[in-house]
């Protein structure tokens, strides 16, 4: 009997990714309206040989068919993924999500697709346009969290009386 191989690539469910995703996609409703976050699974990979950092896994409509299921994407992150800043991995995964078509098709758009790019001008842009979002959700938590002090603290002056 021949000697049973041992499986290439180790693949494990990222929740770190799949949050950091659903939070971008949340930050940016305008750039990802389509983007159903239930049906983008991450997933981290480990023994890839291949010089990248992620990649994005389509589910062509006949597979859809034969399997009976909707269309869903998988974003596979790398090792080397891991060992990238904060920001580098957030434009890691809004290049993957510029990936997805608006029809959310389960197919991908091209880097190069009728004058639209996906490429590091495109990261650069949405990744401001994210940072923007984060710090405008911080200052009005931040404002709510004063309001509700203060009303706290108004009920208390009030119930001393
Ligand atoms: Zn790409």
């Amino acid at each position: 009997m021949a000697k049973r191989k041992r499986p290439k690539y180790a693949y494990e469910v990222a929740p770190d990714v799949q949050a950091m995703l659903e939070e971008i996609v949340r930050l940016l409703p305008d750039e990802f309206p389509h983007v159903d976050v239930r049906r983008v699974v991450c997933y981290r990979s480990r023994g890839s040989t291949a010089r990248i950092y992620a990649r994005i896994w389509s589910l062509p409509g006949i597979w859809q068919a034969a399997l009976g299921v909707e269309a869903h994407y998988v974003v596979e992150v790398v090792e080397r993924f891991d060992r990238e800043s904060r920001e580098e991995q957030e434009k890691t995964i809004l290049h993957e999500l510029l990936h997805i078509p608006k029809t959310f098709s389960g197919a991908l758009v091209p880097h190069n697709c009728f004058g639209k790019k996906i490429n590091c001008e495109a990261e650069g842009r949405l990744h401001a346009k994210l940072e923007r979002a984060r710090a405008l959700e911080a200052r009005a938590q931040a404002d709510a969290q004063r309001i509700l002090e203060s009303y706290d603290l108004g009920r208390t002056t009030t119930s001393a009386k």
